[in-house]
Formats: C-alpha cells, structure tokens, sequence
C-alpha cells in the first residue's frame, strides 16, 4: 500500500471562448468548445456573465437532451425552468440546478429579468452507457441548502457536489448519489491565501478561475492560472490553490471517470454514432420524450 502525498499539478490550460447559446445568450466556454477540450466525465462549462439585457434576454427556449446530465449554479439573475414533464423551476442568485436528460428531456431555460447582471454557470456531465436512457430527472437546489464554510487558510467555500474537507471536518453539498460522484466547490480566496484540498486520486480534476489570478500546485512546481481559464489538474491526491494579489474566485470540479466513447451531436451526448442518429430520429418523429 503506498502513502506517497502527491500534489496535482496543473497540466492544461483552455482558455474559455466567447460565444453563443439558445436563441442569442452570450456566453464563455472553456471545457466543450471542441471535441478535445473535455475533462471525463466533464463535458461542457460555459459561463455566462452579462450586464446589458441584450446579451441575455433572448434566453434557451425549447431544446432537447439526450445522454447526460446539467448543473446550473445561478451567481446572479433569475431564470426560469420548465420541461416538457411539467417542472417548473425558478433559478435566482446562489441557487443551483441539476437536471439528468436520460433518454430524454425538452426544456427552456428562460430569463425573468430585463435589466440587470445574470451571471453564473452551466456544467455538463457525462453519463455512464447504463444510465443514458435512463428517465429524466430535475431537481432544484435552494441557496440555503448549500453550505457555505469559512476556509482555515482565509476565504470561504460553498459546496454544491461532493464533500468539503477542513481539517477534520467534513461537510456534504447538496448533490450526492451520482454515478460520477462529482465534488463541486465555488472557493472564494483574499490576497495570497492558499486552499489545500484533498481529491480522489482516481479522479479527474479541474479548476475554473472567474475572478482574479491564482497558482496553481506545489510551491516549487506552481504554474499561473488567469481569469477565465480552465486549468486540467495532473493526477494527485490533493489539490493546492494559492490566489494572487488581488484574490480570487474559481471553481473546482473532481469526478470518476467514465472511460466510454463520447459521441456529441449539439444536445445529445451517446456513446456511438448510430445512438445519436437514433436520438435525432427520435427526436423527429416525437419520440425522444415516450417512456
Ligand atoms: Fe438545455
């Protein structure tokens, strides 16, 4: 049995493009914005961030899924969700979203706002073969379900998958049970403060900076990530993130691995090319959503 300590090193940097979405949202988009800029089991991060309505208010009217899984995190604005099933779900600032396509799920993700910021995050994560066709699901996560914890080192955690891990202490997000098991932290550090955190050795890591600079690794091996790139962690058992001057805001995203053939058509993510013929197929003839 080996104890060797090993500290993630940051091994790749995809700068996020600007870009577009739905029916005209402005948007980044660092993991996703080609086929080899994907993290397993992590598709797709796009970051949305937009003072002007004009940027924003057109939104995502209906659209399909098939394959995989979202995670919205709203930082600011308020959106609204329906579905096909009936769910309706209001997205506001600090909430979070998770919503499993399965076989199928049409959508819109709407604006409720003219004026104004809206901000936040939209992840995609892979599902395993098994599960692909497996019933859709949604659930909304308020902001008060999401605990947010003052870090040792300075700063402050919110864990919205997976656990926070302080010292001794351990502290579970909202959003546990799935397959890919991912950690999904939103670290939030003053000046020069360093977060050190464990991560599943077998896992695959990422960090995503959306505020200020940081570096990123073991003090002897760091390497500079900016605003708004995302940064593939090497393999490691923990992660160490030390912010610049002026601090920083970044998420970290950890999660098994699937190791399965991805085939992406737009909103169908299936594991071959004759999967995602069949879901567009589906998808025309009215199927996509029949149990
Ligand atoms: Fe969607």
């Amino acid at each position: 049995m080996s104890t060797t300590q090993s500290t993630r090193t940051l091994q790749r940097v995809i700068e996020s493009i600007p870009t577009s979405d739905g029916a005209g949202v402005k948007l980044r988009r660092s993991l996703g914005q080609s086929q080899d800029a994907r993290v397993d089991p992590f598709l797709m991060l796009d970051e949305f961030s937009a003072d002007a309505a004009a940027d924003y208010i057109a939104g995502f009217p209906a659209h399909p899924h098939r394959g995989f899984e979202t995670v919205t995190y709203m930082l600011d604005g308020h959106m609204r969700h329906e579905d096909h099933l009936g769910n309706r779900g209001e997205l506001k600032s600090g909430a979070v979203q998770w919503m499993s396509a399965g076989r199928g799920i049409i959508h819109s993700e709407m604006p409720q706002q003219d004026e104004g910021r809206m901000r936040g995050f939209q992840l995609w994560l892979n599902l395993p073969a098994r599960e692909k066709m497996k019933a859709p699901a949604y659930r909304d996560i308020q902001p008060a379900e999401i605990p947010v914890l003052d870090l040792p080192g300075g700063g402050r955690a919110k864990v919205i998958a997976g656990t926070l891990v302080t010292g001794a202490e351990r502290t579970p997000g909202p959003l546990q049970g799935l397959t890919t098991d991912p950690l999904y932290l939103d670290v939030e550090l003053p000046a020069v403060a360093t977060f050190v955190h464990p991560v599943n050795a077998g896992y695959n890591a990422f960090v995503y900076v959306f505020e200020g600079e940081v570096d990123i690794g073991p003090e002897d091996a760091a390497r500079r990530l900016k605003t708004r790139h995302a940064g593939v962690l090497s393999s490691g058992d923990s992660i160490e993130v030390k912010a610049g001057a002026g601090g920083a805001r970044f998420l970290l995203l950890a999660g098994r691995p699937l190791r399965e053939p991805v085939a992406q058509y737009g909103p169908f993510v299936m594991n071959s090319r004759e999967e995602i013929e069949q879901a567009i197929r589906d998808y025309r003839s009215g199927t996509l959503t029949r149990a």
